[in-house]
């Protein structure tokens, strides 16, 4: 899937915008404000032909209602009470969802944790992760348990390295610069950073990213890593004991952070 684009919501929301092969359409994702989607697929020329929807806080859902009211598209998301109202189709882990005009078909996955029903939406080499893979980061546990989270951003680790990372916020530089206190000698990582901070002093995108990118650098997904494990430690002051330990360990020093 080529020329996605994302539109800003919000302080640092981004809306994900898949134009569809004709390019006269376009899927978007996690519509938390209806005017920014009016306004940006207007300048693009694109009418809206769905909306995919990856967890139920409000700032991925709240547009989504004007944007019906304008024009009743299809809208995709997962399994929950919360959402029934604003879903027309219901997907689950495994699905696989055939979107028309769209390249590729794209594949749901389960990861709770951030919520206990977001999903992810991953095809043609682009995962849509929400608020459960961020660049650098993770989203915080609010409806899940550590273990939880844990595996499902092992699920999204294990995809190819070249998996484009769209994620729903720009926390890119805060995220490295924890990630720095927790690896001061990854050299990757400071590598980085530099990179996105002259991005964010030019008030640019520092999205999509790639797994592999995510897997040198982001320290969730390291957890297994000596040099995660011992600043874990030493941080928690006490031994831990598997990595799904050593996540904990580092999301709950983020948290008080
Ligand atoms: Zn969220
Ligand atoms: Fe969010």
């Amino acid at each position: 899937m080529e020329n996605i684009f994302a539109l800003k919501a919000y302080q640092d929301n981004y809306i994900w915008v898949l134009p569809t092969a004709e390019g006269k359409r376009a899927y978007v994702v996690d519509p938390g404000e209806a005017d920014p989607v009016r306004a940006g697929l207007k300048a693009a020329g694109l009418d809206l032909a769905g909306i995919l929807v990856t967890h139920h806080h409000g700032d991925h859902v709240n547009g989504i209602k004007e944007l019906v009211a304008d024009n009743p598209v299809p809208v995709i998301g997962p399994v929950d009470e919360r959402l029934a109202a604003l879903i027309t189709r219901q997907v689950r882990d495994g699905d696989v969802v055939e979107l028309d005009g769209l390249p590729v078909p794209l594949q749901v996955l389960e990861i709770p944790g951030h919520t206990s029903s977001h999903i992810a939406f991953y095809g043609g080499g682009a995962l849509f992760c929400g608020d459960t893979l961020f660049a650098g980061g993770c989203g915080r546990i609010f409806e899940g348990t550590p273990e939880q989270m844990y595996n499902s951003l092992q699920r999204l680790a294990s995809l190819p390295g070249d998996t484009r990372v769209y994620c729903a916020h720009e926390y890119t530089e805060s995220n490295l610069r924890f990630a720095l206190q927790v690896e001061p000698d990854n050299q990757a990582l400071r590598e980085r950073l530099a990179k996105v901070s002259a991005q964010r002093a030019r008030d640019e995108i520092t999205l999509p990213s790639t797994l592999a990118e995510e897997l040198a650098t982001n320290p969730f997904l390291r957890a297994d890593q000596r040099s995660v494990i011992e600043s874990a430690e030493r941080h928690a002051g006490r031994p831990l004991s598997s990595p799904a330990e050593v996540f904990a360990a580092v999301r709950a020093w983020k948290d008080a952070a």
